[in-house]
């Protein structure tokens, strides 16, 4: 049987907090990483969103500390303002028994100085991201003297961000006999590199994951020399052309090269990598799922969180370092019964990878036959991938919470004042806040300004056109409501047509 709360070794006050909560039994990182991190040992630990990783090391964290001393003595580094929240209100709330605990966020998009009041008030647990704190410890605001422990929380994540160094840097500020902490959800090799640096002997925790069953996946290979990667990927893309396709790269900046190229030549693609905002990942994801855009090209890092239903096609772009990932990567195809076909690109001579992979999943990859494409050239391949005609979405401020329904926009679209047929709308996606609706490329700005002038419940909402790469705010620009905020009207980067779409 599984371990209760109890035999973690928490304090029973702690005990009694967790089990106010709901929570009746640990989970699988909790069970393994409490008493470790208990009996002050450095773990780190492979874990990924919705494990229960925050309350892995949040307990213990507030069982070390002692509330009536105002410095501060825990310090966790997460790579985003969203994960920074997220863990500060699970904080909050595991530490609900500590009286006079301050637990104080940290992001880098807002002034200093309310910070800095705060940091001297005296919180005992700080999170925040890598750039600002760094900055507070450079300038001497913040004090690391009596810090006993540090997190690092989606270690990859800040490493594919950029934030390498920074991390580095204000480890380098800690006191030498401080506990660390480091989980991650993969562990390529900076990562592995990162902890002997930071936390040398330090427990390693992976919890087992239930195999994903291959059995429905095709898995092909295609070989190419040197100079033609992109041919490659193009006819791997030609092999399925009018499916959904998520191409998988090992970096980010390999994510934005293929976007922009493929995107300057009119095809239908959008990238997804850990340098976008929650508010963007929703966007791009929308917008895949509703054949908005056809080519996803994703890192694993970002793709971890990436739940398409149909999706026909995956593409290894580059080979993954590791067999898990290519498991964890192609399983994203072939879901529910659907048959995927997942293929890999491999550069001549590289056939020892490949024997890797075949020999962790115990099965062989079929040769793409591409003879189909084989005598077309890069811009024709390319001119046919930007001929598949596609849809393009719209984003209404309304959902669920002000009573949308799907009947009501189709309404709204379709009706005597809309005027479009039902052909020309696709999917409509409805969450809490907004919605998103899939209308034919020909028909965008009439719908727009259909939905502008009409109502839906009674109630005006105000529906923008999203898309495409150079729509996108910068990175940290904005947040969720302060998007929904601004009106189109007013020089909305999101609302200009999506670059990507028009053929060149
Ligand atoms: P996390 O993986 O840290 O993002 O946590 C995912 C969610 O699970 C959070 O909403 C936690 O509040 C919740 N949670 C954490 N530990 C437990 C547990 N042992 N039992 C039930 N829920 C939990």
């Amino acid at each position: 049987m599984q371990p209760s709360f109890e035999a973690l070794q928490l304090s029973p006050a702690l005990t009694a907090v967790v089990h106010g909560l709901g929570y009746t039994r640990p989970t699988p990182i909790q069970i393994e990483a409490i008493p470790a991190l208990l009996a002050g040992r450095d773990v780190i630990g492979q874990s990924q969103t919705g494990s229960g990783k925050t309350a892995a090391f949040a307990l213990p964290i507030l069982q070390g500390i002692e509330v009536d001393r105002h410095e501060l003595q825990a310090l966790v580094l997460c790579p985003t303002r969203e994960l920074t929240a997220q863990v500060g209100r699970e904080m909050r709330k595991l530490g609900r028994g500590h009286h006079g605990l301050q637990v104080l966020e940290l992001v880098g998009g807002q002034p200093s100085r309310p910070q800095r009041d705060a940091l001297e008030r005296g919180a005992q647990i700080v999170i925040g991201t890598p750039g600002r704190l760094l900055d507070h410890l450079e300038r001497g605001v913040m004090n690391p003297g009596s810090i006993k422990i540090v997190v690092l929380d989606e270690a990859d994540r800040m490493l594919d961000m950029g934030f390498g160094e920074d991390v580095r840097k204000i480890i380098r500020f800690l006191p030498h006999d401080r506990q660390t902490a480091l989980f991650s959800a993969t562990f390529p090799g900076a990562i592995e590199a990162m902890s002997k640096e930071v936390q040398p002997d330090a427990l390693r925790i992976t919890i087992e994951t239930p195999d994903e069953d291959l059995s429905d996946i095709r898995q092909l290979k295609l070989c190419f020399g040197t100079n033609d990667k992109l041919l490659a990927l193009c006819r791997a893309l030609q092999s399925q052309p009018h499916g959904s396709a998520l191409v998988f790269c090992n970096q980010k900046a390999t994510v934005r090269e293929i976007t922009k190229e493929l995107g300057r030549r009119g095809v239908s693609v959008d990238r997804f990598d850990g340098d976008l905002e929650q508010f963007d990942r929703d966007q791009v994801l929308a917008r895949f799922r509703n054949h908005s855009v056809r080519v996803l090209i994703a890192t694993d890092v970002a793709g971890r969180g990436l739940d398409v239903e149909g999706l026909d096609l995956v593409i290894n772009y580059d080979l993954p370092e590791q067999a898990e990932v290519y498991v964890h990567r192609i399983g994203r195809t072939g879901r529910a019964g659907a048959n995927g076909v997942a293929i890999s690109m491999v550069r001549d001579g590289a056939d020892r990878d490949i024997e890797a992979i075949e020999e962790f999943t115990g099965q062989t990859m079929e040769i793409l036959d591409h003879s189909a494409s084989k005598h077309l050239r890069l811009d024709d391949l390319l001119k046919k991938l930007a001929e598949v005609p596609g849809m393009e979405t719209i984003m209404i401020s309304g959902g669920r919470k002000d009573k949308v329904r799907k009947g009501d926009i189709l309404g709204a679209l379709t009706g005597e004042a809309g005027g479009l047929s039902s052909k020309e709308i696709g999917k409509i996606e409805i969450q809490d806040k907004l919605s998103y609706v899939a209308v034919s490329q020909g028909v965008i700005s009439d719908a727009v300004s259909r939905l502008n002038a009409g109502r839906i419940k009674g109630k005006r909402f105000r529906a923008t056109h999203v898309g495409g790469e150079e729509a996108r705010p910068s990175p940290r620009s904005d947040s969720f409501n302060d998007a929904l905020k601004r009106s189109p009207q007013k020089g909305n980067p999101r609302s200009r047509i999506a670059p990507f779409r028009r053929k060149p």
